[in-house]
């Protein structure tokens, strides 16, 4: 598969399930999907709810408010983009609608970042993909 760059970001790779939150991402709104049948929460998207097998899945508009649930810390990026943001954190973070979203979390110093951190949602734009980032709350 070929990656596409833009700006030397690395552009997400749009899988058909996924399409609607990366096109909602453009207007700054974080979606996820839920299932009716279950009132689960699915993620990453799917056709079908991985829970109870629903096709009664609709697209939610996420409250931007979770915790850490595990991070890493990159110290050397491995592009030059990635690079020149290093040291930079990525890891899962536990949305309080009930799944977990792998992004990128900013804080002034990586060590503040801990396990069960509260996390607010901001955005960022990475050459043409608007995408999300998570600061520690009240920082
Ligand atoms: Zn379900």
């Amino acid at each position: 598969m070929e990656i596409k760059y833009v700006d030397g970001w690395p552009q997400p790779y749009r899988l058909p399930d996924a399409e609607p939150y990366w096109k909602a991402l453009q207007s700054r709104q974080l979606t996820y999907q839920k299932c009716h049948a279950c009132n689960d929460a699915v993620w990453p998207p799917h056709s079908l709810c991985p829970h109870c097998g629903a096709e009664s899945l609709q697209w939610e508009q996420a409250s931007g408010r979770g915790r850490v649930y595990s991070y890493s810390t990159v110290l050397r990026g491995p592009t030059a983009a990635w690079a020149e943001i290093a040291p930079y954190t990525v890891g899962f973070i536990e949305m309080e609608e009930g799944y977990y979203l792998f992004s990128q979390i900013n804080a002034a110093a990586p060590e503040d970042i801990k396990i069960g951190a509260p996390v607010t949602l901001e955005f960022i734009e990475r050459g043409e993909q608007i995408l999300p980032i998570f600061s520690l709350t009240g920082s």
